[in-house]
């Protein structure tokens, strides 16, 4: 995040921030932020609670994206997508 205390957040910021949130607690900033953005958007919400439900699974994926040196650069929808797909293979 920037110096400048961004209070309008794009979709993608909102998103960075919601996966973010798994891995660790967010600054008082990127939270008000976030949550700001989450009452505007509907979309990002809605993301929002699916990565709540998913948590754990995408917590488990992000550690093992990381270890192959992939940035968080997919977006939520792109990773429950993934994640879908791994759990079908797996059975
Ligand atoms: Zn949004």
């Amino acid at each position: 995040m920037n110096k400048k205390q961004k209070k309008n957040i794009s979709c993608n910021d909102a998103t960075f921030l919601i996966l973010k949130k798994l891995e660790r607690k967010l600054s008082f900033n990127e939270k008000l932020t976030l949550t700001i953005h989450l009452l505007k958007c509907k979309k990002c919400r809605h993301l929002f609670l699916q990565t709540a439900k998913n948590a754990d699974s995408i917590k488990k994926m992000n550690k093992k994206m990381r270890k192959n040196s992939v940035k968080l650069k997919l977006s939520v929808e792109q990773q429950i997508k993934i994640e879908k797909a791994l759990k079908m293979k797996g059975k």
